[in-house]
């Protein structure tokens, strides 16, 4: 199968050069589930990137009958992270200019509206497909705003802007996989969020952090919390409901990498599978 390519265009730097993004669009014969992947958010933590280049090669392999759904990748999701030095060291966390870290940014709908119980009530008996449906709409009609602050002739922050384009490329996604790596001393782990304890185990990591309470606006956090309260917001109102959306964030040390390369390509083959 061959990738559709896509590059978005980020910033034009006082050199000349032009950063932009790659998205790897593998996308199979049928519809189905969107799987999202980037990796090197935060610049000096380069090891998401050869799990990208595995996955690559592996989807490489298959024919467009089996995969179900799509895998959208993104190496080298921030270029201007990745490009930072500070004499030999690449550190790559926070942004020179703005000193916002690169993954502290991201725009999180649940703070934006004041009317999701409202939205619940008018919800409250249709299916969760419909209801699914219904509210990714209004995130993505409450996103456009941001769009038209990011095209305004006096624009905004560079974080600001990118955080927009990064964040658009997931904003419909199933599954988000965002991939860090921590110093060559760190723990392996993995950020993981309410109810995902049973996909968690496919990651076969022994350290997990649930992120419940706190909230950083992260990517990951970003993608999911807002589907957390309204699944929240329906049982104050007496419905159980469990969307099938699911956000990771993966830490770990450079040694043991291709563990989790192996693992994060079972996930999408997982995923890939599921409506077979
Ligand atoms: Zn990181």
């Amino acid at each position: 199968m061959i990738p559709i390519i896509e590059t978005v265009f980020l910033r034009q730097m006082a050199s000349g050069d032009r950063l932009s993004l790659q998205v790897y669009k593998f996308i199979g014969k049928h519809p189905g589930k969107k799987v999202y992947i980037q990796a090197n958010l935060h610049g000096a933590e380069i090891a998401g990137n050869a799990v990208i280049h595995q996955l690559i090669e592996f989807l490489l392999t298959l024919n467009e009958t089996e995969l179900i759904g799509e895998i959208w990748l993104v190496p080298v999701c921030n270029p201007m992270g990745t490009n930072e030095r500070s004499h030999v060291f690449s550190p790559g966390r926070f942004c020179f200019y703005e000193a916002r870290d690169w993954n502290r940014i991201f725009w999180d709908y649940e703070k934006e509206t004041n009317d999701l119980v409202a939205f619940a009530k008018s919800q409250l008996h249709l299916h969760q497909d419909v209801v699914r449906k219904n509210y990714l709409t209004k995130i993505q009609q409450e996103f456009r705003k941001v769009s038209e602050k990011v095209h305004s002739p006096s624009s905004i922050p560079y974080t600001d802007q990118f955080s927009y384009k990064l964040q658009y490329l997931s904003l419909d996604a199933d599954y988000l996989i965002d991939l860090h790596s921590a110093t060559n001393q760190g723990l392996n782990y993995l950020y993981y969020f309410p109810n995902q304890e049973e996909s968690a185990k496919f990651f076969r990591l022994d350290l997990g952090v649930l992120l419940d309470k706190y909230d950083g606006d992260a990517f990951d956090e970003a993608f999911i919390k807002p589907w957390l309260a309204l699944a929240a917001c329906f049982k104050q109102l007496g419905r159980d409901i469990k969307f099938d959306l699911e956000a990771w964030t993966l830490e770990w040390e450079h040694p043991t990498f291709l563990n989790v390369i192996a693992n994060a390509t079972k996930w999408s083959v997982r995923v890939a599978c599921r409506r077979l």
